[in-house]
């Protein structure tokens, strides 16, 4: 069974979800993840904050405005009286609900189902619209079959075991209407795979069921091989292995969830990058097949904290970086570069959440220093150790930005370098330029 999943442009209008309804209905048997149409999510975090802040204004106003921004969709949508009904009924049940919670108690788990809403309302508009046209469609509520673990990671095998048996008892159907981002937690209780999530559970229920193909569908034609958003030339990368494309998602290209490569790579299962406003555009083909040795894109992560380490206790010293790890590790935090001299490391990590607790723990060890606000800069390829050249390219394009540290070799598809967010559209430009000459 193929998986297509379509971002929150491509469902962002009653126009948009007519146009998806054309690009799924070849008969081929399938499940269609959809996200939240455009904007949605944002509002529900923005209600949601309203609500913690018990900020009964801004909570109506914001439920007020998004309601009647659904309530145009819904008459854009259908074209028969029941089918209006059914999508006047919806949204009615779902706002009711946004209104119900009691703002002086609100909740963690509260937010979670706040937040839920969007995928909730979008698959149910868009199964009502397919009925009404006489499409055979089965709507799978996400919530029975995707589930995280108590490390709050996806359960594959919980998905696999139940998603398999739902759809089993559904022989005679072959297009299944589902949920992105939204999940229970190993409790039971409503959570999400993070923002972007959709991408994940795409890539999850295609790992699941063995897909031949999982297909994000979004507003760009593929992987470009820079930053969209920041940099005017760009162009899309036509392959990526699994080890490229993880690694730009990883660091800042937000066509991808970050982790979103790892389930499709673990089942071979190769993932197509199409544009719902260009179908017919060739796209990125992510597989297990290496695509040659050469510099293919650049990302950019931002949001970064550099921390730096200086102790003579390294010196000749073995055990010293252990110890150092341990400290992340016992607060759950990733590190993603890192450089070590004779007598000082210098580590970054990306968020801020035990930040104190670990800086007073890694105090114990010599003199440590923080900077905020530094950008990864991230150059994906297949870089072979034996062929020389890519360093100096990377380092011409980059002569006028300061670099703060470099990570090369780690992995053969990564060049890291850190530089503060000041430089990165800079760098970002500089290197469009030196490297592929856009
Ligand atoms: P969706 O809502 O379909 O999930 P997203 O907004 O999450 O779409 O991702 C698509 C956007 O990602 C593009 O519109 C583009 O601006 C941005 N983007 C950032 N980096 C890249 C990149 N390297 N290649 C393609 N798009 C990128
Ligand atoms: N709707 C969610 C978000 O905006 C998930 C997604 O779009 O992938 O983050
Ligand atoms: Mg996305």
């Amino acid at each position: 069974m193929r998986v297509l999943k379509f971002g929150g442009t491509s469902v962002g209008s009653a126009e948009r979800m007519k146009k998806v309804s054309h690009l799924i209905s070849d008969g081929i048997p399938k499940i269609v993840v959809l996200s939240a149409m455009s904007g949605t999510t944002n509002c529900l975090v923005e209600i949601a904050r309203a609500f913690y802040q018990k900020d009964s204004v801004t909570v109506n106003t914001l439920i007020n405005e998004l309601n009647i921004r659904y309530e145009v969709v819904v008459a854009d949508l259908y074209k028969t009286e029941k089918g209006g009904l059914l999508g006047k009924e919806l949204i009615k049940k779902h706002f009711d609900y946004l209104r119900s919670f009691d703002i002086h108690s609100f909740a963690f788990n509260e937010e979670h189902a706040i937040l839920a809403q969007g995928e909730l309302i979008s698959t149910a508009l868009f199964h009502y619209f397919l009925e009404e046209n006489g499409v055979d469609s089965v709507l799978l509520p996400a919530l029975d079959f995707m589930r995280t673990d108590d490390n709050d990671e996806p359960d594959l095998l919980y998905i696999e075991e139940h998603l398999r048996k739902i759809i089993a008892g559904l022989t005679q159907k072959n297009l299944f209407i589902t949920q992105g981002y939204i999940c229970r937690n190993a409790s039971g209780a409503i959570s999400n795979l993070q923002r972007g999530g959709s991408d994940y559970s795409a890539t999850l229920i295609g790992a699941a069921l063995f897909s031949d193909e999982v297909q994000i569908w979004t507003d760009i034609d593929g992987m470009h091989n820079n930053d969209p958003r920041i940099v005017e030339k760009t162009k899309p990368v036509a392959e990526l292995s699994f080890d490229e494309a993880a690694e730009l998602a990883y660091f800042g290209a937000k066509v991808l969830h970050p982790t979103c490569v790892n389930p499709a790579r673990l089942r071979n299962i190769p993932v197509r990058l199409l544009n719902t406003l260009q179908p017919e555009a060739k796209g990125t083909v992510i597989s297990d097949k290496s695509s040659g040795d050469n510099i293919k894109a650049v990302a950019a992560k931002d949001g970064i904290i550099a921390i730096n380490i200086v102790s003579t206790r390294m010196l000749m010293a073995y055990g010293f970086l252990r110890s150092v790890f341990e400290v992340f590790e016992r607060y759950k935090t990733p590190i993603d570069m890192i450089s070590t001299s004779e007598v000082a490391v210098s580590l970054t990590i990306d968020t801020l959440k035990n930040l104190d607790a670990i800086i007073e723990e890694i105090g114990t060890f010599g003199t440590v220093s923080v900077e905020h606000k530094q950008t990864i800069i991230c150059i994906v390829g297949d870089f072979l150790a034996d062929k020389t050249g890519y360093a100096v390219k990377i380092f011409e394009a980059m002569k006028q930005v300061p670099i703060r540290m470099i990570s090369y070799g780690g992995s053969k598809n990564n060049i890291s370098l850190l530089i503060n967010t000041i430089h990165k559209n800079e760098a970002l430009k500089a290197l469009n330029k030196g490297l592929f000459d856009l």
